[in-house]
This record gives C-alpha cells, structure tokens and sequence, in this order.
C-alpha cells in the first residue's frame, strides 16, 4: 500500500477555494471569506458587509473550530494504550474533525511512571507522524498520578499508582513530547500539591483541580498557588458530601476558577448541571467530553479500553468499569453536546462557541488574546436539520475533511 492509500478516507487536500459564509463567533456578525488551499482564509469580492449581524443560526453558517481540552481516545483508538501509528491517529482526528473540533489536549491519565511516559511517548510519536496531529494536537493534558486515591474520588484511575506531587515525573513526560504539556490535574492536599502548582504555572502550565478529597482551605491554597481550571466539576466525588459544604459548591464559589463540565446528561443531572452553568457564568465554563475509545458517532456498545484498565460502553451511552458504578470517561462528542445545550438549555450558537471554543482558547493560548479566525485552526461548517446543528464539512490547515 503506498501512502495515497492509508490517507483516512473522509479527508482531502485541498485544490480549490473555499467561499465560506461565517457567522464570527462572539458577536455573531456575519463575513463572507475564501478559505484558500493553504487554510488561510480572505475576504470575498462579492462579500456581504462584514458587520451585518446574524438574526438566527439557521440553514448552512461556518464558525470556528470547537477545542476540546480532555480526550483520552475517539472512535475505537484508546490514546493510552501506547503502540500507536500515525494512520491510526489520523482516523480518529478525521472523526473528531466531523464532530467539529479542530483543536485538542489529547489527554494521559494516571499510571506508573514509566507507563506514563512511555505511552505519552507513542502518542506524540503518532502525532508528529500523522497529519492532521500537527495541526490539531496543540498540547497535552495529565491527568494523574498526582490525584487523591480515595474510593469514590479516584474514580476509573487507578489508586495504586498515585503518588506525592513530583515535577521530575512531570519534566520526564515533558522530555518525551515534542508538544508542551499545556494542563496537568491535581489534587491540591497531595504531598507537595501547592509546590509543583506554583512551578508549573510559574512555567506556562495551566493546572486543573480534580479527582481531589482536599478541604476548602487546601482547595484556597491551591488556587492562590495558580490553580485556574476544575476538571469535569461534580464528577471524581463520592456520592455522599455534606449537603451545603462540600468541594462543588467551594470550587462553584472562587471566580478565580473556570470549572470544566461534562454535558452528556450522564454525568451532572440537568438540574444540577444547569445550575453549576448558572453559578459559574459563561465566562468560566468550559465543555470537554472526556471522551474515551468509546466516543464516537458510530460506536456499539461492548468493551473497550482505558490505558489498562477495561472498559464497558452501555446502552444508555455511560461508560463504565464492568461491574462498578464508576464512569470511566464519556462517549459523547461536542457536537452532540452542542446539540444537547441547544435542546436544555437554549443555549445560541455564539453562547456555545464562548464554551467550546473562546473559554478553552484562553488556557492553552501562549498569547492570551482572541485568535483571529483561520489564523491557527480550523472552520467547520455546520447545517440545521430539524432544527438542531450538524456538521457538515471541517477545514483543517490544507486538509477538507467531509
Ligand atoms: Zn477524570
């Protein structure tokens, strides 16, 4: 097979101009731009005046491209498993790509030491071989081993390898990527927490609070140490918590923290979801699917995996450890999320890109500034059917992926 063969079916390069009608993302205003085969995009001649603003996202619209900031594998790849090739990734991409995200941390979770590094080791190896990797892995998120081995917190991790907070560890993983490693969750009461928090924001890493059993005062520390994100708030906890004083509410409560959510309806119970969103405001939340090998828009329930540990996808879409009630990550998509916030929640399109797409930006942004449309990513364009939003095709760099 020579290599035109293994290129993904569902992806081509671009030859032609593409005319792109683009509703711009926060204010909803409307621009009318050639995406050139080289991903740049330009006005068009026959433009409509930028500035018009868009009544209704109805019919075909273009937005920029939806960031997804936990991943830990798509569409039957476990991003854990270690042994990856770069064809393999590039066909969970291109199935990312059709859910409409452009930009990813594809994300490793807790595991020995030399697990850990040796798998993020493949991985990015996969990445730089593949080809939509380097247009779309923009960094890596650790979740783990520096996390609370509790029952009930630790979740679908497994306990036995977590350990005290140790930047060797972290600058180990980091000597293997040839992509920086943008966001590490911790628990802030492990041993040596609020140290390695003040490094690694000190170095540009942004840190996640998750999966913790800490007390408000810990959570404080760990905030006033540079902690600025909560990995999938209300998920990682037991089920029972003191009714008013518990992690949620403390995390729900400091402005300093943009809490991250799952919105699979699996997860959060819509009303609890819906108030989460509400406390925290659409400025400091953040949509990620977590999402596992068994996300995707055409998996069948059965056993997957997650680094070493199995995996069960359900009928009702959960993923869980067989036998236990702990979910282990999600199956859903962000555009199906997209599709779920539009039917709760009435949420618009510029709300929704504000969550999956401006909120993200901000923490994996070397620049910390809004990113002008086509300039790093990609554009997806999107059509209503039954009044719910699909995407139809993605632009990634040079590639169209449809
Ligand atoms: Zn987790």
């Amino acid at each position: 097979m020579g290599e035109f063969q293994s290129f993904p079916a569902g992806i081509r390069t671009r030859s032609e101009p593409v005319p792109i009608e683009v509703h711009r993302t926060a204010e909803g205003k409307f621009v009318s731009l050639n995406l050139l085969p080289n991903g740049s995009l330009v006005p068009r001649g026959d433009a409509a005046p930028e500035g018009e603003v868009a009544v209704g996202f109805d019919g075909k619209f273009a937005t920029q491209g939806l960031i997804d900031l936990q991943v830990n594998g798509f569409d039957g790849l476990d991003f854990n498993r270690g042994e990856i090739t770069g064809e393999q990734l590039d066909q969970a991409l291109v199935s990312l790509a059709k859910t409409g995200v452009t930009a990813l941390l594809p994300t490793i979770i807790t595991g020995s030491p030399h697990r850990m590094v040796s798998t993020l080791r493949e991985l990015d190896k996969a990445v730089s071989t593949s080809r939509l990797g380097p247009h779309m892995v923009v960094g890596y998120h650790i979740e783990g081993p520096f996390l609370s081995p509790k029952d009930g917190f630790s979740g679908a991790h497994n306990g036995s390898h977590m350990t005290a907070a140790d930047l060797v560890l972290v600058d180990q993983l980091q000597a293997v990527s040839s992509r920086k490693i943008k966001l590490v969750t911790i628990a802030p009461e492990v041993d040596g927490a609020i140290e390695i928090i003040q490094a690694l924001t000190e170095r540009g890493t942004q840190v996640a609070i998750g999966h913790s059993a800490a007390n408000a005062d810990q959570i404080s520390a760990a905030v006033e140490a540079g902690a600025r994100l909560c990995t999938h708030l209300g998920n990682g906890l037991p089920q029972m918590l003191h009714k008013t004083d518990n992690p949620i509410f403390w995390q729900l409560a400091d402005d300093r923290l943009t809490a991250m959510f799952i919105a699979d309806g699996i997860h959060v119970p819509l009303p609890a979801l819906q108030t989460m969103l509400r406390a925290k405001g659409p400025l400091r939340t953040i949509l990620t699917t977590d999402a596992v090998a068994a996300a995707g828009h055409s998996m069948w329930p059965g056993p997957y995996t997650l680094g070493d540990a199995a995996i069960e996808l359900a009928e009702d879409r959960s993923v869980r450890i067989p036998g236990s009630r702990y979910l282990a990550g999600s199956s859903v998509t962000m555009d199906q999320m997209v599709r779920n916030m539009a039917v709760w929640f009435d949420q618009t399109v510029p709300n929704l890109l504000q969550l999956m797409r401006e909120n993200p930006l901000r923490f994996i942004s070397d620049q910390h500034e809004a990113v002008p449309l086509g300039a790093t990513d990609g554009v997806v364009e999107w059509e209503t059917r039954s009044d719910e939003w699909f995407v139809s095709n993605t632009h990634i760099g040079p590639f169209t992926i449809e």
